[in-house]
C-alpha cells in the first residue's frame, strides 16, 4: 500500500531556555492514523517537543509543518483552529464550572463541523456519572479524562497526549489504550509522550527514542529496548 503523506514534519528543531538546549536539533514526523511515542529518560525533551508543536513555545531553530504549513511559533489557540490540540500532565480544567459546562466551553471555542457531541464524549470517556459536578471535585484519573474529552470536542486531526495514563490502575490503562487506538483508526494522527513502557508498547506503531534534545533512535519499542545506545541511555545514567 502506498505511503501516507506525513502530517506533521518536524525538522531539525531547537528549543533553548536560557544557554540550555532543551531541543537540539530534533527530527521526525508522524502520518495520519499512526500512533507515535516519545520516549526517553526525565529531562530528554519530550514535554518540550509537544509544548513546541501545539504552540506553547515558539521554537528557536528549525521547522514544523503541519498539514503541509508552517506551523512553528504559531499560537496554540490558532493551532486548535488549525486540527493541533493536546493533554496536559497536569490537567487545568475550570475547577467552578462543571463537566458538562468544561466540554461546552472547548466545543463554543474551537468546536469544528463533526466535533462529537457531549453526550457522547460524557459517555465515551466514563464521566456521564459526574456530568453535573464541579471539575473540581473529580479524582485524578476524571481529570485527565475531561482533559481528553477538551481535546476532542475540538475535533484534532494531530492530538498530543502528555502523560495521560499516569496514575490510571490496570483496568483503566487498558481501557484507555483501546479508546486511544479507536481515535488512531478514524485516521487521527498521535503522539504520546509516556513514561509506562508497557502501555507504550501496546498502543504506538513506533517511537521515537530522544536524549538531551536529540534523537537517538525511531523504530519499534521492542527493537529500541534491544539497542545499546538506548538501553544506556535508560540505565547508564
Ligand atoms: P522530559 O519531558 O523529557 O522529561 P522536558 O521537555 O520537560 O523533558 O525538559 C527538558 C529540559 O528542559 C529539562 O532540563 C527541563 O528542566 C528544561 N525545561 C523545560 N521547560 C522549561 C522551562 N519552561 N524553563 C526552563 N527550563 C525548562
Amino acid at each position: 500500500s502506498p505511503e501516507k503523506s506525513p502530517i506533521l514534519e518536524v525538522s531539525k528543531l531547537v528549543k533553548r531556555f536560557g544557554g540550555f538546549h532543551a531541543l537540539d536539533g530534533l527530527s521526525f514526523h508522524v502520518v495520519p492514523g499512526e500512533i507515535l511515542g516519545l520516549v526517553g529518560p526525565n529531562g530528554s525533551g519530550k514535554t518540550t517537543a509537544i509544548n513546541v508543536i501545539s504552540g506553547l513555545y515558539a521554537p528557536d531553530g528549525g521547522e514544523v509543518v503541519f498539514d503541509n504549513v508552517s506551523s512553528g511559533g504559531v499560537a496554540s489557540h490558532k493551532l486548535v483552529h488549525r486540527g493541533i490540540n493536546r493533554t496536559f500532565q497536569v490537567p487545568k480544567p475550570f475547577l467552578s464550572l462543571t463537566v458538562r459546562e468544561n466540554i461546552q466551553v472547548a466545543l463554543a471555542y474551537g468546536g469544528a463541523t463533526g466535533a462529537p457531541s457531549i453526550a457522547e464524549l460524557l459517555e465515551e470517556y466514563r464521566l456521564k456519572e459526574v456530568a453535573d459536578r464541579p471539575a473540581a471535585d473529580l479524582n485524578s484519573a476524571q481529570q485527565k479524562m475531561l482533559d481528553l474529552t477538551r481535546a476532542l470536542a475540538t475535533r484534532p486531526r494531530l492530538l498530543l497526549l502528555d502523560e495521560l495514563a499516569a496514575g490510571l490502575n490496570p483496568a483503566e490503562l487498558d481501557w484507555i489504550a483501546g479508546r486511544i487506538k479507536a481515535l488512531a483508526a478514524t485516521g487521527m494522527a498521535i503522539i504520546v509522550v509516556e513514561h509506562l513502557m508497557g502501555f507504550i508498547e501496546q498502543i504506538t506503531d513506533r517511537v521515537i527514542v530522544l536524549n538531551a534534545g536529540k534523537e537517538i533512535f525511531e523504530g519499534t519499542l521492542a527493537t529500541a529496548v534491544r539497542e545499546p545506545q538506548v538501553i544506556e541511555v535508560f540505565l547508564g545514567g
